[in-house]
């Protein structure tokens, strides 16, 4: 039995374009966003982001965030 296989995954900090941060678990050393939790339509309330609309997709996609929609 082999110990210590597990892939590393360590916390990081994560930035948005809106100035927003926030830890989550990642095998990268740090991640720069360009939408976030923060200034997601969804929770803004704002329909402006159509256009932003495949990178909010995008953004969950990577960080398996379901669409709750
Ligand atoms: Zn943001």
């Amino acid at each position: 039995m082999k110990e210590a296989i597990h892939p590393k995954y360590n916390q990081t900090t994560v930035k948005c374009n809106c100035g927003n941060e926030f830890v989550t678990g990642t095998t990268n050393e740090s991640i720069h966003v360009e939408i976030c939790s923060k200034c997601h339509p969804f929770y803004t309330g704002t329909q402006k982001a159509n256009v932003a609309r495949g990178r909010i997709d995008k953004f969950n996609r990577r960080y398996g965030i379901k669409d709750e929609q």
